[in-house]
């Protein structure tokens, strides 16, 4: 293992590792490592101070180690002479069991133990804002209406193709960009692959997007809800499960394409959703993406309760095609890692149990929604949806006790901490009471 990656060093002419980790709010921590190190750090880890990040440790806790992941090993199409690692996170001797990409491979291993292997793609939405934060970085991008705007498109063209350039050289297998529904806002798809794997890039890209832009004098944000009368972004994934090389969900005679096992899967996920919120949208702007009033464009493209459809974008989980579907929950803000196991572990409780999704809605939710009886709704805020995930036996058996106890932990002194703020919208409302 050390020995490959001293090799690729010499191979790629790499300089430097990047020995990277995404804590439990997402956050990528790394140690930049030369590359005459790399072999000492490949065997036994590169050191952190885990408490420093968000991972519930303690300063009295034993050093963290982070063991890269050759397999992951990406070179940095702007910075060639770096090479980015993901890595598993060790104490003491141990995997780390709330560390978000062991928390995945537990559960990828759980579904590997049943033959079963998660495939995903996901499409990370994010808009291109002035350095400080404060507004969109095109003032000509005005539009009402800007979905598909070729115009505003093709001047972010150098910033855009540098990013898609770079997903070509690395053979992820890019394959269309665009203009999202939001003014300054852009969507990139790559092709889907094995979740891990997409977990991965998923990650690098959020880091990549973020570097290029920055190299253009410009911000990117995957935050849910920047603007509030704007589309939020969204981070819509979509699901296969495959066997023996076979699409699992693929069957000519099933409704719409989909086998029984795909509407388990369906079921499963329609079963814990209120708590996978908590997962896939895990800030407190998050629920102001979910539940949103209508934006300027005329659609939030996000769902506010727990329904599913055919080829329809106003419900959670959307079947386009026949051997998958969309599910339209999760947000800029998503875990890389937690929004695969967490889609994972619900899935596969959904075959364990078979659990039914009951019929598939075929109305506008949008300006029906009011109609439908008996549906689920969605948390309406980050507090909701810990207590649904604190409450979800399911999910607690599936991603570990320990995990879900820390992610807790965390995520409530984050509520807390918001709950505290004063907000304008108090002072206006309540300041005459
Ligand atoms: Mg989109």
């Amino acid at each position: 293992m050390a020995g490959d990656l001293t090799a690729a060093a010499k191979e790629q002419g790499l300089k430097y590792f990047l020995i990277s980790y995404a804590d439990l709010f997402g956050t990528q921590r790394a140690k930049l490592v030369p590359a005459a190190a790399i072999g000492d750090m490949a065997k036994s880890g590169a050191g952190f101070a885990g408490f420093a990040t968000w991972l519930d440790m303690s300063p009295a806790d034993a050093d963290l180690f982070a063991m890269p992941d050759p397999a992951s090993l990406i070179q940095l199409p702007w910075k060639p002479e770096v090479g980015w690692l993901a890595s598993d996170l060790w104490m003491n001797g141990k995997l780390v069991e709330q560390a978000p990409r062991n928390v995945l491979k537990r559960v990828i291993g759980e579904a590997a133990r049943q033959n079963y292997a998660l495939k995903t793609g996901v499409e990370c939405e994010f808009f291109l804002i002035s350095r400080d934060g404060t507004a969109i970085s095109d003032a000509g991008d005005s539009q009402d209406k800007p979905c598909y705007d070729q115009s505003a498109l093709m001047r972010r063209y150098d910033v855009i193709t540098e990013i898609c350039d770079a997903m070509l050289q690395l053979g992820w297998g890019p394959y269309q960009n665009d203009h999202e529904d939001a003014n300054g806002q852009f969507e990139m798809n790559w092709t889907y692959a094995d979740a891990l794997v997409t977990a991965d890039r998923h990650a690098f890209f959020k880091y990549m997007v973020k570097a290029i832009a920055e190299k253009h004098g410009l911000r990117a944000t995957f935050m849910p809800k920047p603007f509030p009368n704007l589309t939020g972004n969204g981070c819509h994934a979509h699901v296969s499960l495959w066997s023996e090389g076979k699409n699992g969900f693929e069957d000519a005679a099933g409704e719409l394409g989909v086998s029984s096992l795909g509407y388990q899967f369906i079921g499963g996920l329609m079963h814990s959703a209120q708590a996978l919120a908590a997962l896939t949208n895990p800030t407190v702007n998050s629920y102001k993406r979910l539940n949103a009033p209508r934006t300027l464009s005329g659609a939030t493209w996000a769902p506010n309760s727990v329904t599913y459809t055919g080829n329809n974008r106003t419900h959670m989980i959307r079947i386009p095609d026949a051997g998958r579907f969309e599910l339209r929950l999760a947000d800029g803000a998503a875990n890389p890692y937690l929004l695969q196991a967490g889609l994972l572990a619900a899935g596969l409780d959904g075959i364990a149990n078979k659990r039914d999704p009951g019929r598939r809605l075929d109305v506008d939710m949008y300006v029906e929604g009011h109609k439908v009886q008996n549906a689920k709704q969605l948390p309406l805020n980050l507090l909701d949806a810990l207590r649904a995930l604190e409450a979800s036996a399911i999910l607690k058996e599936r991603l570990g006790v320990e995990f879900v106890a820390s992610y807790l932990k965390l995520k409530h002194a984050e509520w807390h901490d918001y709950a505290r703020h004063l907000t304008e919208w108090e002072r206006r409302t309540t300041l005459d009471c």
